[in-house]
């Protein structure tokens, strides 16, 4: 039987990858052949403009429907620290500024965080899935906290500075295997693709 295609509406091929890891293990992975924009020849920015991770989700996943016609699905991910409402939320990736690296990005977070007790943190990703011209959402969540400072240079963003509940260690300390095995965006995509046909 031919394969249907599906589209991961992402330019960045680590996520792929992981992505396509977490389908080859599921039911599904015998029916889907999973393609990112790089095969569509797309080279452009979706835009990223609305301010929920639903919201940011889903206009990425429509655009990129208009675009293809194709299945598709996209991902967005923020921290989200209780003391700060939430913050920085659908901003993490520019929360110190336009053009921020993960270092001061975690700066300005631990500055915020200056003096507080409470350090309740979440990652929480959504994914909207475009499915014969129907929405779908899913999440993920990893509940955890706030560290004093920095631990450990795995990963990537705010990993060295959030540790997950039950465990004594950054995921900036975890081995990859095992951040991905409780990760918010492991969850978020192993619920998609749960659903997805088999
Ligand atoms: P994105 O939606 O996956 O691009 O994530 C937006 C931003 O959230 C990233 O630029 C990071 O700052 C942060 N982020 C997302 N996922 C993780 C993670 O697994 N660890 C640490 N930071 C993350």
């Amino acid at each position: 039987m031919e394969k249907r295609i599906l589209l991961m509406a992402t330019m960045n091929l680590h996520k792929f990858e992981e992505v396509q890891h977490i389908l080859t293990q599921s039911p599904s992975g015998e029916l889907f052949t999973l393609k990112n924009l790089r095969d569509t020849g797309f080279s452009g920015d979706i835009p990223e403009e609305e301010d929920t991770l639903e919201g940011n989700a889903s206009a990425k996943s429509w655009f990129v429907y208009r675009m293809t016609g194709m299945d598709c699905f996209s991902d967005d991910t923020g921290l989200e620290v209780e003391a700060l409402g939430g913050a920085p939320g659908v901003h993490s990736a520019r929360f110190a500024g336009e053009e921020a690296i993960a270092a001061n990005n975690i700066r300005k977070l631990l500055q915020m965080l200056e003096g507080k007790e409470n350090r309740k943190a979440r990652f929480r990703t959504v994914v909207s899935l475009i499915l014969e011209g129907r929405e779908h959402l899913f999440e993920g969540i990893v509940e955890g906290e706030i560290l004093a400072a920095p631990e450990g240079t795995r990963g990537f963003g705010y990993d060295p500075v959030f540790r997950p509940k039950g465990y004594d260690q950054s995921f900036g300390n975890l081995p990859p295997e095992e951040k991905n095995r409780i990760s918010h965006r492991y969850e978020a995509i192993w619920r998609m693709v749960e659903f997805l046909p088999r």
